[in-house]
């Protein structure tokens, strides 16, 4: 009477895999994650440099430089959305496997509205779904220019993910003017979510931008310093104002505030705090804030309110930190 259902259970305890077809976008990069609990970063990848240029053994994250085998880089909606594809083939049932289809053919409709990104809310990373109107004109396409892997990505990221290369230099100013773009689409989000929505992303995304700032100049001076002086700076040496001007002060004979002058570099040094507070105290201002940054504007306990405006100011800042900087240090 179970004959049937006998050799099905067969032939399944034979199978060892499925395949689940995994589409590119329409420009031909395929989505990619990082591995890594803390980062899980998004990114694309072109689809033909996958297959050809990144190697299986070691693959980068772009934005924390975390290396694991090219295995280990599927996004977890499209491991969920494969194991649905997959549970659908097992159960050989039309209905079933149908149902699949239908419902991956709806997360791809999904993905052509919304675009997940990844953030930093409330101290912790995330992604978050934010309309294609508004994340697109923030995706930067670039390609690593030792080894010319097409990759691209929405924020601050500086690892070539097929040789690790830090492309910092690179694409910096690129990053910079993304950041100033993600400052400007307020009005595309009050347009497009709810008011509600709109003003939640509105912040999600000016904070985002304040810390990517503050991590493009990071990477951009890790990667001077190591070709100016041939060392690794300390890990996160460059998060931080005063560490990092006092590298280049013992390298260079130049400390930041000899490149910007002092008033500039007392703004940058309330931004880059702000930064720390957005990291980690979810931008609650503490006494520690208060008294680093010199900033009287703010009371012990209220909440940073970053304004695009600052966001601009921001980077018209580091980029001319960075600009002198360039100079002094040389190509
Ligand atoms: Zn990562
Ligand atoms: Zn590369």
């Amino acid at each position: 009477m179970f004959e049937n259902l006998q050799r099905e259970l067969e032939k399944l305890g034979r199978m060892k895999e499925i395949s689940v077809p995994i589409e590119s976008d329409s420009e031909g990069y395929i989505d990619k994650e990082c591995p890594s609990e803390p980062c899980l970063f998004l990114f694309k990848i072109h689809d033909e440099d996958w297959s050809n240029i990144v190697r299986d053994e070691e693959v980068f994250c772009p934005s924390c430089g975390h290396m694991a085998p090219a295995k280990s880089w599927y996004p977890r909606a499209q491991v969920e959305a494969a194991r649905d594809y997959a549970l659908g083939t097992i159960t050989n049932s039309m209905n079933k496997a149908m149902r699949a289809d239908a419902a991956a053919s709806k997360r791809l409709q999904n993905r052509n509205s919304f675009l997940s990104i990844t953030l930093d809310v409330k101290g912790e990373r995330d992604a978050v779904l934010v309309p294609v109107a508004a994340a697109e004109p923030m995706r930067l396409r670039t390609d690593c220019e030792s080894c010319g892997c097409r990759y691209s990505y929405v924020g601050a990221a500086y690892f070539c993910p097929s040789c690790g290369a830090n492309s910092a230099s690179h694409t910096f100013t690129q990053t910079m003017n993304t950041i100033r773009t993600a400052a400007g689409l307020g009005e595309i989000l009050r347009n497009t979510l709810g008011p509600d929505e709109a003003e939640v992303m509105i912040r999600t995304l000016l904070e985002k931008a304040v810390q990517d700032t503050v991590m493009s100049f990071q990477r951009l001076n890790e990667q001077l310093y190591e070709r100016q002086s041939g060392k690794t700076a300390r890990r996160n040496a460059f998060q931080n104002l005063d560490a990092g001007s006092d590298l280049w002060k013992a390298a260079i004979g130049h400390a930041y505030v000899d490149l910007v002058g002092l008033a500039k570099l007392d703004q940058l040094r309330i931004f880059f705090q702000q930064r720390h507070l957005l990291a980690h105290q979810q931008g609650i201002v503490d006494q520690d804030y208060i008294d680093r940054s010199g900033d009287k504007t703010y009371a012990k306990g209220q909440r940073l309110l970053i304004r695009d405006s600052a966001v601009r100011e921001f980077a018209d800042l580091i980029e001319e930190l960075s600009y002198e900087l360039t100079q002094k240090v040389g190509p």
